[in-house]
């Protein structure tokens, strides 16, 4: 249950993650946000209006996916670090994740990291293909990860080195 795990359920995702045929159509947001809290620059960081303007500022995001371009500049807005894009389409078996991420020091282009589900769990290995660093806002981390992982994978660690 989201409120006492802070996990979101199978439930909670079907109404945030895009149909297939969008998925299929190439990069997309994915908004995991689920508790009304007083929060709302996600709504105002998308220009192309994608994310449907707040009538209140406790309301959840809703998307317009035909409008969403998959550009990943609204990932960096969120304080919750709720916001995802997802690229099935970016090679014949690896898909694209943009994530935020704030921990330092940064990953290199390149790089092998652990990739952690929503539970923080390590579920595999996934590789930076892009590292975008954001003045004062949350960094983007793009990885490529097997296509049976790209809904399971939201959270990367660096490789600890310390041992070798
Ligand atoms: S990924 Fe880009 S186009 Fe899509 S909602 Fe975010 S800012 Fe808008
Ligand atoms: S900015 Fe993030 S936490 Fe705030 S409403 Fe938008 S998605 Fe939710």
């Amino acid at each position: 249950m989201l409120e006492r795990t802070g996990i979101p359920t199978d439930d909670d995702l079907e109404k945030v993650i895009p149909n297939k045929e969008r998925l299929a159509k190439g990069p997309v947001v994915i908004i995991e946000c689920f508790q009304k809290i007083p929060c709302d620059p996600c709504a105002i960081s998308c220009k192309l209006g994608a994310i449907k303007p707040f009538k209140d500022i406790n309301d959840l995001p809703q998307v317009d996916f035909d409008k969403c371009t998959g550009c990943g500049i609204c990932i960096s807005s969120c304080p919750g670090l709720a916001i995802f894009v997802i690229d099935e389409n970016y090679s014949d078996e690896k898909s694209l994740i943009k994530l935020p991420h704030e921990m330092l020091p940064l990953p290199q282009k390149g790089e092998e990291i652990y990739a952690l589900d929503r539970a923080g769990e390590t579920v595999g290995k996934a590789k930076v293909v892009k590292v975008l660093k954001i003045k004062s806002k949350t960094n983007i981390i793009s990885i490529s990860v097997p296509k049976n992982m790209a809904m399971k994978i939201r959270s990367i660690r660096a490789e600890d080195k310390r041992n070798g």
